[in-house]
């Protein structure tokens, strides 16, 4: 079967390779099979060892849904009663985790920032200091919508000398960008099957200290189908999911792995930074600029500056390029109009290069000028 490589710049689902596409072509199985709980099972082990997890003290439990599933249960399964959550929020997708807390009522305090800088540690601290009813910090280690990439080592040790708990939303870096879930201090953090890991979406998984998931029994139960122990507890019991786990879905995400552990966290991570090299050069030569500084950048995600030119519209340079299979996506911050090319996926330095060409040739057709220009200058 010969696919069409489509190559997605957007912050995830990502391409995948043919392997795993194919992956999913299975005969008929029922899920309650032991053999499919036997697949869950290796798969829940191996993503341990992606996030460096001892298996004596962490579990990773499996959901049927997009990454948000994550962030909701999390945040209602995890909080005891009487105890606050601190949301350290300087983006688009902390501020989900705000919202989550507002539609299940749960007491928090959010502790915005600019979306254009790492938050401020001296105010998480004196924030922690003065709230000693904060049980659960929570914060995004990537944050996708702009590209920042926030401190979780410090900001856990933080949680940790207050008495709280850590939860880091790994969705966008888990399997790209190296941690480690003791020296990194996370509590819990958690990932889709289709961002770093380049599998299918539909499929979610946390990964945390199996004590505070035992203990979390006893917590206040705000949600039927999104509650931690609950599922927890049916691997244990009997190695399958609460409900219909995505099947296909599941095939697609064990041959993912076997590919992350072929290719190797290092080359793996060497070659995501390797995109994004040839992601900042491209826009250097068209003198596109971005609207994040450079240090403080994940490495996955640029955000990239609208030119001030009449003749931009980023719908035209968009579907110049998707009819001719790049996709590039929408940037998330309010107060500048940015897109945004990424660096996740199973795609290399070649396909920038031929990326930037086509970009370059939708800027000529559109009458947009390069290099872009700018009104500050
Ligand atoms: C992609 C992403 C999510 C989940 O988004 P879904 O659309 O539900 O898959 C959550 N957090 C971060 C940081 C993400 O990048």
């Amino acid at each position: 079967m010969n696919i069409k490589r489509n190559i997605l710049l957007n912050p995830g689902p990502a391409t995948t390779t043919d392997t795993v596409k194919m992956a999913q072509v299975m005969p008929d199985i029922c899920p309650r099979e032991k053999e499919f709980a036997g697949l869950m099972r290796q798969l829940r082990a191996d993503l341990l060892r992606i996030a460096h997890a001892p298996a004596e003290k962490y579990t990773s439990v499996l959901f049927c849904g997009s990454g948000t599933i994550n962030i909701d249960i999390c945040l209602n399964s995890l909080l005891p009663a009487n105890g606050r959550v601190l949301v350290i929020n300087n983006g688009a997708y902390s501020s989900r985790a705000v919202e989550v807390c507002r539609y299940y009522g749960l007491p928090h305090i959010d502790l915005k920032s600019s979306v254009f800088a790492q938050p401020d540690l001296n105010e998480v601290e004196r924030t922690l200091a003065e709230n000693p009813d904060v049980a659960m910090v929570y914060t995004t280690h990537h944050e996708t919508g702009t590209g920042v990439l926030n401190p979780i080592r410090q900001i856990g040790a933080m949680a940790h000398r207050h008495g709280a708990i850590f939860v880091a939303d790994t969705t966008s870096s888990l399997g790209m960008i190296p941690f480690d879930m003791e020296h990194d201090n996370v509590d819990f953090c958690m990932a889709s099957a289709q961002k770093g890991l380049m599998g299918m979406a539909g499929l979610s998984f946390i990964i945390g200290n199996e004590e505070i998931v035992r203990k979390s029994q006893e917590y206040p139960k705000r949600s039927y189908y999104c509650n931690l122990f609950m599922q927890y507890d049916c691997f244990e019991r009997t190695g399958e999911m609460h409900f219909t786990p995505p099947v296909q879905t599941v095939y697609a995400a064990i041959q993912a792995l076997k590919e992350y552990f072929q290719e190797g966290e290092a080359a793996k991570f060497a070659r995501h930074k390797r995109v994004m090299e040839a992601i900042h050069h491209g826009l250097e030569e068209m003198g596109l600029r971005e609207a994040i500084r450079r240090d403080i950048q994940s490495g996955l995600v640029a955000s990239v500056r609208y030119p001030d030119d009449s003749n931009w519209d980023f719908t035209c340079i968009h579907d110049y390029c998707y009819e001719r299979g790049f996709t590039i996506y929408p940037g998330k911050i309010s107060t500048t109009d940015t897109f945004r090319l990424c660096a996740l996926g199973a795609i290399d330095e070649p396909d920038i290069k031929a990326f930037f060409r086509t970009l370059r040739e939708a800027f000529e057709a559109h009458g947009v000028q390069v290099p872009a220009k700018y009104d500050e200058d």
